[in-house]
């Protein structure tokens, strides 16, 4: 057996940054910058007020109350070259409009009252004041965001406001998903004896999405080599990477190994991880273009940990991300999470919540059977049990969060 680290630092090492391309600013969420964009002009683009209020003078209003002559009043979108505040004068402006010639400073308008083609300012504000200044947030040739970069929401904000429409991005991987196994039925109709409806796919595929990855559903593979082979032979084609589930076993009919060999993989390697759920695992990357094929154990749980551990990890690489795994802190168990030595790393299905003080406390979700697929749809986290006899209530675990959305008050 080898350690979860060294079978994903071999998975990574056979993994490539996918080459980049051109994509739309707004389809580029999550995607990460190959190439840093920069700024042509200032944001803001020009001075503006921060509040309602009144332009003014700032040297006119250091005795307040001061009375000063309203000479124009200006709405955000307004162009107002032609009008200049001079001294004595001010011009009524909302937030967002243009800061207008003469004028230094703005007073909210709370802190004054309108007379009658006159304006009494009760506040005395120095220059500056309420004024954002051109340039303030993105100076005009900046770099606004080097390579490498994860676009989140508010970078593509950043994008639309400087009227860049295009960026040089990682692509997102094309991910096919292929269900071996001659137990697997689709869809709800009655099951025939002894079949099984296929869940990997459906859950890989959900994942998938989730993770910003795009999923391609190739369907499901009978334990037959030549069936199988023809069928990741085409997915390599059409595909930055291939996921399968089951056949990586050592039962009779655990195919998958031997085909990824017939196929001319290199990296061919059969794992046998130091971990439960996820011990069998194969992985190869197969010609023409080196596409990596991640063989995912059968199991439902099994599966889809194994795709956190190795494939995760991979896919985001190929996406140009540099933070490649999920976030690890440290937990309370909030009940004891027991488990027998076997020279493994365990998995614990978990929920974890947090506490008053801030602490996280985690619990079993459910049944820990790596069939049971119930408690991984529980668990927002799972609980790192290293080789022994597990944790006991009240000590400190180690736990890799899968969902902080889900990370709740314990309420306890
Ligand atoms: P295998 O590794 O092919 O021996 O599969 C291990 C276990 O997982 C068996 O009980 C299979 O029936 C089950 N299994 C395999 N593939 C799937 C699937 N796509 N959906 C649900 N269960 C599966
Ligand atoms: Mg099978």
């Amino acid at each position: 057996m080898i350690t979860v680290a060294e079978a994903r630092q071999f998975v990574l090492s056979s993994c490539r940054r996918l080459p980049p391309v051109q994509a739309r600013a707004a389809d580029a969420l999550g995607l990460v910058l190959a190439e840093a964009v920069r700024s042509d002009g200032p944001v803001p683009p020009f001075a503006n007020s921060s509040m309602d209020g009144y332009a003014l003078r700032a040297r006119d209003v250091e005795q307040v109350p001061a009375r000063l002559r309203v000479v124009g009043e200006i709405m955000a979108g307004d162009d107002p070259a032609a009008l200049t505040v001079g001294e004595g004068e001010t011009a009524r402006i909302m937030t967002g409009a243009v800061i207008p010639c003469g004028a230094d400073a703005v007073c909210m308008v709370e802190h004054t009252r309108s007379e009658d083609g006159w304006a009494v300012i009760d506040e005395a504000v120095g220059p500056g004041t309420n004024i954002r200044r051109a340039g303030e947030d993105i100076a005009p040739g900046a770099e606004v965001f080097t390579g490498g970069v994860r676009l989140g929401p508010a970078h593509i904000g950043v994008l639309a406001s400087i009227g860049v429409e295009q960026v040089t991005a990682y692509p997102r991987p094309r991910v096919g998903v292929v269900s071996t196994g001659d137990e697997l039925v689709n869809g709800s109709g009655p099951l025939p004896p002894g079949k099984i409806r296929d869940s990997n796919r459906a859950s890989l595929l959900a994942r998938l999405a989730a993770d910003g990855f795009i999923g391609l559903d190739l369907g499901l593979a009978p334990d037959e080599p030549g069936a199988l082979a023809q069928t990741l032979g085409q997915a390599v084609l059409d595909c930055d990477a291939v996921l399968t589930s089951g056949g990586v076993s050592v039962g009779d009919r655990d195919f998958v190994k031997l085909v990824l060999e017939q196929l001319g993989g290199q990296h061919a390697r059969w794992l046998q991880v130091a971990v439960r759920p996820g011990k069998p695992f194969a992985f190869s990357t197969l010609p023409p273009n080196g596409a990596p094929v991640f063989g995912l154990p059968g199991n439902p749980v099994s599966a889809l940990v194994s795709y956190e551990l190795f494939a995760r990890p991979s896919l985001r690489l190929m996406a140009g991300h540099h933070n490649l795994d999920r976030p690890k802190i440290a937990a309370i168990a909030g009940a004891g999470l027991r488990r027998q030595p076997d020279g493994r790393l365990h998995l614990a299905r978990v929920r974890a919540s947090t506490r008053a003080d801030g602490s996280v406390v985690v619990r079993p979700s459910g049944g820990q059977g790596s069939h049971q697929l119930t408690a991984l749809a529980g668990a927002n986290a799972l609980a790192f049990l290293p080789d022994g006899y597990g944790v006991a209530e009240g000590e400190r675990v180690e736990v890799m969060v899968l969902d902080l959305d889900e990370l709740e008050p314990s309420g306890a």
